[in-house]
């Protein structure tokens, strides 16, 4: 058998149509309303009790530290009021057993311990300031508020939010499994544990990353036009959008619900990794399914399982698995060797992580993605030193990088979906200056952009036109051409077309879910910042 039909054809499996994209456009749109009118669904559409997107203006000191998936991020944050900010952070990765730990005090305590490293080694005067007072005062009311952080929890797993800092972990996501966390307020379990090593800092907001990712893009974006959604492709996938208060039916049927209804909207987060979990319109290759069996939440997130950071790798992983145990494809083959066994045949090293769940990651992607050396050098490197493959022919590289392509393209398209199904909902396209008519699908020929999300390419459409989104994610950052892919999913879409795909700006979020936290602390603690002025 031919290698390159091979590998073409297992590429092939991970087409999604301009049909398919269509579709799951319209069903999006359905589960969004659904979503909206009742809990249980398949799209949460979590209602945040953030009813205002920031302007620039906001100033002051905050902190924020962000639970992703893959990395604690401690920050504290000095917003200056004109769109700039500065940002001092340091980052630990999130170790493996604590993200299966017994209890969740293993888990936050260890937050706490990087929270109380951080202030010692970024903000000591504060620090032994807050201690010396501490122990020196006998005034009732203990210490003022200022001498506090106000700190931004950014917490990305679902949670039913029943309060600014207050929120119940509805169940765990990405790889996490702490039973007794689930039905906790995860405000609550920090705060413990931050007050049990006397930490001169208050959890005031709690914070989905894609909220705080569009607080950030809005408060430092080009122009005066507020966000619309903000999305993350990181090790998971989210996003939220600013919707009408009167379409959230769900939150007036709620009584005991209290927020601040001046604006008419509320930011919404949509929980869109559990996109379809039905799979009435989403792809599903032997590689998803074998890939969503071996998971803890089988049935669940099928939407993020086709889409993000955590699972791309291994999806790959597993298609070339089954090329390499099938004798009659050479890949990755020893041909002077005449057994039949898969592990005397192969090239692969026995020990390479390849032959295990999970050992192949989502940054590989990008680099085969991205290799436009000769003979694919950077991609047969990397097999050799990352992946146990010291002799991967220029064909072994080739196949393995079509493969990848189909997967990381399927995910952009993937990714489409839920931007167009909210520009439409929501109704962007049609508040215009000028009347546009929405075109068909412009097929070829469209201009490259630059890697990563850049704003780039959006001048000629007028500011009042545009439609900004703010994304985060090291899958969208770094996998090459990731917004190309979607955009051109974007232009598929009939009722967006070639002229509603121009007036999308996209840009990334920098740091987004830290400024964000602290942009949602600052509004949770106004009356107090406001006394400091
Ligand atoms: P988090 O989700 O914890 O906030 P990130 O946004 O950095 O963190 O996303 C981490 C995920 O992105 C991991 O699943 C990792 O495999 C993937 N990743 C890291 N680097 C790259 C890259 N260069 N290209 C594509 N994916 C990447
Ligand atoms: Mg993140």
């Amino acid at each position: 058998m031919a290698l390159a039909d091979e590998a073409r054809r297992v590429a092939a499996e991970f087409d999604f149509t301009p049909d398919e994209v269509r579709n799951s456009v319209k069903e999006f749109i359905r589960q969004m309303d659904e979503g909206l009118q009742k809990d249980g669904t398949e799209l949460s559409q979590i209602p945040t009790y953030v009813t205002a997107v920031p302007n620039g203006t906001e100033k002051g000191l905050y902190m924020a530290v962000d639970l992703g998936g893959t990395n604690f991020r401690v920050c504290s944050i000095q917003l200056h009021g004109n769109s700039t900010f500065s940002l001092t952070q340091s980052k630990v990765a999130i170790p493996r057993e604590l993200m299966v730990a017994k209890t969740s005090k293993e888990l936050f305590s260890f937050l706490a311990k990087q929270i109380e490293a951080f202030l010692k080694e970024h903000h000591s005067n504060h620090y032994h300031g807050h201690i010396r007072r501490r122990r020196t005062t006998s005034l009732e009311g203990g210490f003022k508020d200022e001498e506090i952080f106000s700190l931004g929890f950014t917490f990305s797993f679902p949670v039913r939010q029943i309060g600014i800092n207050k929120g119940i972990l509805m169940r765990w996501t990405k790889g996490f499994d702490i039973a007794d966390a689930v039905g906790q307020d995860v405000c609550a379990l920090l705060q413990n544990e931050i007050d049990a090593l006397h930490l001169p800092v208050r959890v005031a907001a709690l914070v989905n990353d894609t909220v705080g990712t569009l607080m950030a893009r809005s408060y430092t974006s080009p122009g005066k036009t507020g966000t619309l959604l903000g999305a993350i492709f990181g090790t998971g996938t989210n996003g939220a959008y600013v919707e009408k208060l009167d379409k959230v039916t769900k939150l007036k049927a709620d009584n005991e619900a209290v927020y601040d209804q001046s604006t008419g909207e509320m930011i919404v987060n949509t929980e869109w990794g559990s996109f379809d979990n039905g799979l009435k319109v989403l792809p599903n290759t032997p590689y998803d399914a074998e890939l969503d069996k071996n998971t803890p939440n089988p049935g669940i997130q099928m939407f993020e399982k086709r889409v993000s950071g955590m699972f791309l790798g291994e999806i790959l992983r597993r298609a070339v698995i089954s090329l390499v145990k099938n004798p009659d494809v050479p890949l990755f083959k020893d041909e002077n060797s005449a057994t039949n066994d898969v592990h005397s045949t192969t090239t692969i090293d026995a020990t390479s992580p390849l032959w295990k769940e999970w050992g192949l990651d989502t940054s590989f992607l990008s680099i085969t993605e991205a290799d436009a050396s000769q003979g694919l050098r950077v991609t047969r490197q990397t097999l050799d030193r990352d992946y146990g493959i010291s002799a991967a022919s220029v064909e072994d590289a080739e196949a393995v990088k079509v493969i990848a392509r189909a997967i990381g393209r399927r995910a952009a398209r993937l990714s489409a979906v839920p931007i167009a199904a909210i520009v439409l909902a929501t109704g962007k396209l049609n508040n215009s200056s000028a009347s546009t008519t929405s075109d068909h699908p412009a097929t070829a020929g469209s201009v490259p952009r630059g890697s990563g999300p850049s704003d780039a390419g959006k001048d000629d459409v007028s500011e009042d036109d545009v439609i900004d989104i703010g994304v985060d994610g090291s899958l969208v950052e770094f996998y090459p051409g990731f917004e190309e892919y979607i955009r051109e999913a974007l232009r598929e879409v009939p009722e967006i077309g070639a002229a509603g795909e121009k007036r999308i700006r996209i840009g990334i979020a920098k740091d987004g879910s830290g400024v964000g936290a602290a942009l949602i602390a600052l509004v949770a603690g106004k009356v107090a910042a406001d006394a400091e002025e």
